[in-house]
């Protein structure tokens, strides 16, 4: 059994936590390959190692006094390598960083630092061996993931190793010049390693015990989910829910290798599971609810729409021309409306109008702004009667208007178009009745 482990800023912010990790690499031998990010926030307020690097390369840039940042990055893994007594500098390695800010040599490589300093602060403390990712992770002339390559060179290195320590977040051009993700990378990083070694499982270690059912800013204390469809996750990702970066599932899925996500400070809590396909029935109808505010809609009708072939393609033609996306079309049978980002649309919105009639002439058009989409998303829900029947009691009962609904074929999802001072309060009643009735 061979497990890639992935830890978050917030696992290793201090020398404490560093512990913590410690205990929990070996409490199983199959936790052989260790992805870390840089030291995250050790308090509310605290800053970022990535973002201290980020600030003090542009001081140096701007000729301003950048050794003062340095100096207080240093000290951040210094108090981390006194912490846990180790008999390790790297004073070594500052001394080249600072040369090397002084040449300006690229913010990508500033910023990757944080991983490589805390990737050899890591390896010293686990006895394992510390793989630069500039020699593994390789990136194209444009700054894209060269995945084939990566796979390759990971493969082969990996190979060698019993255990290993692989920095996340970043790698390197073919002539060396360091490039990164973007932010929160590292779990690009460990899906990669996951699939080059080809790892049973991955595991994500975090700072909360997976992925909740929703936003605990809305519900509190909301359940979490135990298993995800990747297609669920991306359902609900979609909408905001952000754990994991975006990124990290297509290495991991393609290979059928399931991800865990952890906890750090709760080890014993068995987390989320994300999985390709799996039989085991979900806990509750529905797996998860995410939303977002701040849609606008925009109302197209024309009497006898639905024999002009064409129609369509040209409405969404004007929203293309204008550089917009669109996040759903429902339509009536003379009706058709785009749901767009209102952000994105309003600076735009007479030009789209302008379009609109030019191409399609409708009948009128009719548009409404302030609106929240929400997505309530379960693989359970295919083989459940009544699902979409006690969402709408639910939202009656809690007097939300429904101005939109939207079930794709796939029975995975339904969105509920609804307005936004109604968000909270139709998000609360749907989880009330799927979750906690259910408890
Ligand atoms: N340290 C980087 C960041 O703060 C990458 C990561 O943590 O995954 O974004």
């Amino acid at each position: 059994m061979k497990k890639v482990v992935k830890f978050g800023g917030s696992s290793l912010a201090n020398a404490e936590q560093f512990e913590k990790v410690g205990d929990i690499i070996r409490s199983e031998e199959s936790r052989r390959f260790v992805v870390p990010s840089a030291p995250g926030k050790r308090f509310d307020g605290d800053t970022k190692v990535t973002d201290l690097l980020y600030s003090c390369y542009d001081a140096a840039a701007k000729d301003g006094d950048f050794e003062k940042i340095l100096e207080e990055i240093k000290s951040r893994y210094n108090e981390i390598i006194k912490g846990l007594s180790l008999t390790f500098s790297l004073d070594e390695d500052f001394q080249v960083i600072k040369e090397n800010f002084k040449a300006q040599i690229g913010r990508d490589y500033a910023a990757s630092r944080g991983e490589y300093l805390n990737g050899k602060v890591m390896a010293a403390y686990l006895g394992y061996e510390f793989v630069d990712a500039a020699d593994v992770i390789r990136f194209d002339k444009n700054g894209n993931l060269d995945s084939e390559k990566t796979d390759k060179l990971l493969g082969k290195r990996l190979s060698k190793c019993e255990n290993a320590v692989v920095p996340g977040f970043y790698g390197a051009k073919e002539d060396g010049t360091v490039t990164t993700f973007s932010r929160g990378g590292s779990d690009v990083t460990g899906s990669l390693v996951a699939k080059a070694i080809k790892a049973d499982m991955y595991e994500n270690w975090t700072d909360v015990s997976g992925f909740l059912v929703t936003d605990p800013r809305i519900v509190k204390d909301p359940a979490v989910i135990e298993t995800i469809t990747y297609r669920e996750l991306r359902e609900l990702s979609y909408m905001g829910a952000t754990v994991l970066h975006e990124d990290a599932i297509f290495p991991v899925r393609k290979e059928g290798i399931p991800i865990n996500i952890r906890n750090t400070n709760r080890p014993d809590d068995k987390g989320t599971f994300i999985v390709e396909s799996t039989c085991r029935k979900p806990k509750y109808t529905i797996t998860g609810i995410a939303g977002k505010k701040g849609f606008c809609s925009i109302n197209i009708e024309k009497s006898m729409m639905n024999s002009e072939i064409g129609f369509g393609r040209k409405v969404l033609q004007v929203f293309e021309d204008q550089g917009i996306s669109f996040e759903h079309v429902p339509s009536g049978i003379d009706t058709m409306t785009v749901y767009v980002h209102q952000d994105e649309f309003e600076e735009k919105e007479q030009q789209v109008i302008a379009g609109i009639h030019r191409l399609v002439q409708p009948d009128f058009v009719e548009m409404e702004s302030d609106l929240a989409l929400i997505a309530v998303v379960g693989r359970g829900m295919k083989s459940t009667r009544g699902t979409a029947g006690r969402i709408f009691s639910a939202l009656a009962h809690a007097n939300v208007n429904v101005k939109m609904i939207d079930q794709g074929s796939s029975e995975l999802n339904i969105i509920i178009g609804v307005e936004n001072r109604d968000f909270e309060n139709a998000v609360k009643a749907i989880y009330d009745i799927f979750v906690l009735t259910q408890m």
